[in-house]
This record gives C-alpha cells, structure tokens and sequence, in this order.
C-alpha cells in the first residue's frame, strides 16, 4: 500500500499568511500585488476603507506612469486619468514649459487622478492579482519572538470594534506611511541627518483645471528670503485645481512657518480669473510631511521590511514619492518572493538580507546628491541665485528636469549621462 501525504489545505487559516503587509497605500498596495502575481498569500492590512481621501499633490510624472502601466492599470483618458505634457516652471519673473523628456526608459506624459481614485485603483489591482485586502483593521503592535527579537506578525484592531486579533506571517512588510508606527514600535525611528519636507494643499475651483501641464512656482517668500521649497498647481479635470505648497526642514523658516498663511499670501498675488479664492476652495487645507532621501533606516531589520514613505523613500530633489513607492513595492516584493522559495532560513535570510543593498542600487546615489541638493538651496542666497541664472537659461532648465524629476536613460545623451554620473560621484555614507 502507498502512504499518501497529508491533504493540503485549500486555504490558509485566515489569521496566517506567507507576507503580511501593513498599510494599502501606493508602496503596501504594489508589494501585495507582485507578491500575489508570484503566488504568494498575502494579506493587506488597512485602517482605512476606499474609497478614501489622502492628503496629496495628485500629480504623477512619466515614472509614477511607468509602474502603473507595469500593473496592467489602463491610464486612459476614457478611464478618468488627466494627461500632462511637462513641468511648467514660474520664478524669478520667468516662466518656461519644459515637456517630459523623450526616453526609452519612460513615457512622454505625465497624469493626475486623486489619490480617492489612485488608491482605491491600486488596492482592488492587488486584490484582482489574490491578496486578501482588509480594510478597516488597524494594526496596533509587532508581533515578536522572545527568543530572537524578530517580527513574526501584527496585532491589530478592527474598525468596528470587537477583539484585539493577531496575524501571523513569516516576513511582515511596513507599508504604513511616513509616521510608519510599526517601524517605530520595532525600534526603528526616523533619521534627523536626513531631508523632510512638509506640505500643505486644497482645492479650488477654477477654469485651470483642464491644464495640460504640472505648474510648478519656484518663488516662495519669507519677508525678503527665497524659500527653499516650491508651490505647486495641478489642474484635476474635474472643475478644479489642487494647490499647494511645501518646504524643505534645511531652511531655518521650516519650524514657524504658518504654511496656511504663507498659501494664502502666495495665491494672493494671482490673477483673479483664475479663481484661487476662499469662495472657490472646495476642501480644507490639509497638510502633512513628506519624508525623503531614507530617512528610515535601515530597510531591513528583525523581519521588517520597510517600503515607501515607512522608509523613507520621497525624492529630495522633487517631493515625489508615488512612484517610489511603488517602484519600492515591486523590488521589495521580487526578493520576497524569492527569499520565501529558499528551502533554509539562513538562505531566506541571506536573500531578504539583499533588499536595502538593491534600495541602495536603484536610489542610494541619487538620494545622496538630493540630501546634498537640500542643503545647498536651504541657503537663501543660494536658492535666489539657482532661481535667478536657470530661468534666463532654457537649456540648463532642461537638464535641470531631468535630474529633479530623475528621468533618463542609462545609455542616454549627455545630460543624461551627466545626471547618472553625478549620482555616482555624490558621497553616499550609511
Ligand atoms: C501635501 C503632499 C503633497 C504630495 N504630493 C505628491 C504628488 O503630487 N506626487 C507624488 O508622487 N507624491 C506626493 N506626495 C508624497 C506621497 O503622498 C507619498 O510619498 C505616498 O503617499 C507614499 O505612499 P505610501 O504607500 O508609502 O504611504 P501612504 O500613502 O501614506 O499609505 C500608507 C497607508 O497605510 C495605512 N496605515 C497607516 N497606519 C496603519 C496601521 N497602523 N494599520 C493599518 N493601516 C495603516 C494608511 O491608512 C495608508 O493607507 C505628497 C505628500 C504630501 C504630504
């Protein structure tokens, strides 16, 4: 007779799960979605229920386009997503359009969609690819082993009251924003040597709202000092602007200033047709910070992998942080997935081990230069002179979209090949 295996199970228990990531935001909705496109059980972890709201720019460059493509998400017009065809750049008396430059690597256009829309889109995409999105459940403190330290899963709560309930998993993934309390709850605190910014935004009603452009304005004033930090006007396609401005933590204005007053001051000084007044403003000014150039670290620590703005992981040069997220999301679910394939723990580990070093890879150099960027503009004078000499100079302000919006070839023109170089050159300590 045959001794036949054990059944195995059709399901997982529902409170167990190969990778559980905490938070359904771009970075944890992403990470799910590869780590269930290669088979893995996932589960989802979210506060919140989608649709919901999400304090933001909306605005996503050709890199943000690129990795939803790569979900298979239609970015049509037809579906509800706005197109743009560059930056437009306003200071020092000057204004320039800079379309989105021509690249292999990336799509000539950028979107704008809310993030009510983005986010909502990308975690029911996770759940099309398999993984078992919660909503209103929130994840109150790690799990650990006593023995080793390590994570080995989540407390959480759920919305609507009822018993503290524990998630078990064999890696966990914080996903859960810049405050990222899970990080913290494992000993992980934000870096102070490292950029952050912090932004502030509405909406108006406005007859810009169909621009085809990202409207960036460069001249921020405290008194009679240039700001380091810019303000920004997305048109929504929808009957309204989102307007907004943020500052960078390298300017000694950043801990008081009254960023509600400083919006108001700059939209003041705009044209009245373009609507930009208390009548118009259909939301309330809402703010929130913007961690950048890892200021989370390290990504890998005791089981916790850290992902998007839980690491970090906003461009200094630009504030961008949707598509890093993302991007992050998929090269952090790609190691999982083979970290978890590895018959022995001390292989897994050693494959998990390797997430921070391919961070490093895709952003270490570039982050540097941004953390060096900041520093120089949080100089007043400095910020008046780059803004003064690059707006008389088209060409510069080219070269400049490039490396603020980290778009080029590896084997690119020259200015590409000068962006990539720069990032390779810039002091990249721990
Ligand atoms: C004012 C402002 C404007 C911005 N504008 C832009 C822009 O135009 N373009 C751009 O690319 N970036 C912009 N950013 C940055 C961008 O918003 C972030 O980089 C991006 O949201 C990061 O995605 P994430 O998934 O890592 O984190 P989040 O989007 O913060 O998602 C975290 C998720 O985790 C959930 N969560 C948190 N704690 C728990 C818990 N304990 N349990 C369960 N779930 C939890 C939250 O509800 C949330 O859904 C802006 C930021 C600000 C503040």
């Amino acid at each position: 007779m045959t001794e036949h295996a054990p059944p195995i199970p059709d399901k997982p228990p529902a409170d167990e799960a190969d990778v559980i990531v905490v938070g359904a935001g771009p970075s944890g909705a992403t990470t799910a979605f590869y780590l269930a496109q290669s088979g893995l059980d996932v589960l989802l972890l979210e506060k919140s229920r989608f649709p919901r709201e999400k304090v933001c720019g909306d605005g996503l460059t050709p890199r943000a386009v690129k990795t939803l493509v790569g979900m298979g998400i239609s970015v049509t017009e037809q579906d509800g997503w706005v197109r743009n065809k560059g930056l437009r750049v306003i200071g020092a008396g000057k204004r320039l359009e800079l379309p989105w430059p021509e690249l292999a690597s990336y799509p000539g256009y950028g979107l704008v969609r809310t993030r009510h829309d983005l986010d909502e889109t990308l975690a029911r995409r996770a759940q099309q690819a398999g993984a078992r999105l919660h909503e209103g459940v929130t994840v109150t403190a790690p799990v650990r082993s006593e023995r080793t330290g390590r994570i080995t899963g989540v407390v959480a709560k759920a919305a609507d009251g009822g018993e503290d309930r524990t998630y078990r998993a064999r890696v966990v993934v914080a996903a859960d924003g810049n405050s990222s309390r899970l990080s913290v709850a494992m000993g992980l605190p934000k870096r102070d040597d490292r950029p952050l910014g912090v932004a502030v935004r509405t909406y108006y009603q406005s007859p810009r709202h169909d621009d085809d452009y990202l409207e960036s304005w460069l001249d921020l004033w405290d008194g009679d000092r240039l700001l380091p930090g810019y303000g920004w006007i997305f048109g929504m396609g929808d009957g309204t602007s989102n307007v907004g401005l943020g500052l960078l933590n390298t300017s000694a204005a950043f801990g008081n200033t009254d960023y509600h007053a400083l919006l108001r001051q700059w939209l003041k000084g705009m044209p009245a047709e373009w609507g930009y007044t208390e009548e118009n403003r259909t939301q309330p000014v809402r703010g929130a910070a913007l961690p950048m150039g890892f200021n989370r670290t390290p990504h890998y620590f005791k089981g916790l992998l850290l992902v998007g703005d839980a690491g970090g992981m906003v461009n200094p040069f630009n504030g961008e942080g949707i598509a890093y997220a993302m991007e992050s999301g998929e090269i952090l679910a790609r190691t999982i997935a083979q970290a978890l394939a590895r018959a022995r723990r001390a292989e897994t580990e050693r494959v998990l081990a390797g997430y921070p070093r391919a961070l490093d890879e895709a952003y270490g150099g570039y982050y540097a230069l941004g953390r060096v960027f900041v520093k120089a503009i949080g100089r007043p004078g400095l910020m008046r002179f780059a803004t003064k000499h690059s707006m008389s100079r088209p060409a510069l302000m080219g070269f400049a979209l490039k490396l603020l919006a980290n778009l080029t070839d590896p084997h690119g023109d020259a200015a590409d090949r000068l962006v990539n170089g720069l990032s390779k050159l810039a002091p990249n300590p721990e």
